[in-house]
């Protein structure tokens, strides 16, 4: 298979077939990101793909899900999107999904048709940064969009049939809103129902505009304290009938995951527990390593 540039995937996609249809993201802007930083979005040529789908059929025939790289491959247009859809099913007749990442922006501008049709060939499960459903934290990750834009685009892809799993920045709004961060980002997900919502707090690497603005004192970081503040209100606020939590990213104050809703009060324990084991801890700032990781 062909790969260019830094290929990055959700942990639950570790069996997909990783098919790169783009190289970077089209938006690459947001204040805390520094995936795609030095990358120009481009799109790979078909025949590179028909290719990679060649060698995927002598190697992995009977594979089921196809997770499309990079940064955001729903950025192509629906009938780019169609073709590679269905020279997919043409290799890999036993592919039944076809996800990738994707972020509101990309879906403005697509119709409610092209979405069905999307639906139809198997493209299905997309991973979307929401981030938030603050326009306070949108705009200051410069996420190019609000969350009432977010709201409708995401029920217009609901209404298409498609599932999301929602990226949730815990922090994102800085310490001194998280309590609205928390309320308004149940409220976007309990209207939008994601089939599953995957966790992780605000971090940044050098290279970024957050990172700039922490190490300058522009942007104040939660405590572990205000961290499971925000995390309990969320998950208390959460009303999803048919959800996953997915919060093992290092980044998170508490590492955990579960049915919603049947595993809540379990993961509010946790919460619990791990304020009580960081009692002596809660008013400092987690210390940080790769990929955000807390000690
Ligand atoms: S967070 Fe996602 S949409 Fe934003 S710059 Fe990074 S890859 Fe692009």
């Amino acid at each position: 298979m062909h790969y260019t540039g830094t290929i990055y995937r959700p942990p639950f996609e570790a069996r997909s077939l990783l098919l790169q249809v783009t190289t970077g993201c089209s938006h690459n802007r947001c204040s805390f990101c520094t995936m795609y930083r030095d990358e120009q979005f481009r799109i790979e040529p078909m025949e590179q793909i028909e290719q990679d789908l060649e060698e995927a059929r002598e190697y992995v025939p009977g594979v089921t899900r196809v997770f499309l790289e990079n940064g955001d491959p729903f950025a192509l247009s629906a009938d780019r999107l169609e073709q590679i859809a269905v020279m997919i099913h043409e290799y890999l007749p036993k592919v039944e999904t076809i996800a990738m990442y994707a972020s509101i922006k990309n879906v403005i501008g697509k119709t409610d048709e092209e979405l069905k049709r999307l639906r139809m060939l198997g493209i299905n499960e997309l991973n979307i940064g929401v981030e938030s459903g603050l326009d306070e934290a949108l705009t200051y990750m410069n996420k190019g969009y609000t969350a009432e834009q977010a709201v409708y685009e995401l029920k217009r892809l609901r209404a298409a049939g498609i599932d999301y799993g929602a990226n949730i920045i815990l922090g994102s709004a800085g310490a001194a809103l998280r309590h609205e961060n928390a309320a308004a980002t149940a409220a976007l997900l309990n209207e939008t129902n994601p089939y599953l919502i995957f966790t992780g707090t605000i971090h940044s690497d050098p290279g970024c505009p957050l990172y700039e603005d922490m190490q300058a004192g522009r942007f104040v970081e939660s405590t572990f304290e205000e961290y499971l503040d925000e995390e309990e209100e969320l998950l208390k606020l959460l009303d999803l009938t048919d959800c996953y939590f997915f919060g093992l990213h290092p980044s998170n104050i508490v590492v955990m995951q579960g049915n919603l809703p049947e595993d809540k009060e379990a993961m509010l324990e946790m919460i619990r527990r791990r304020r009580e084991q960081l009692a002596n801890r809660l008013d400092e700032r987690p210390v940080r390593y790769g990929e955000g990781a807390v000690l």
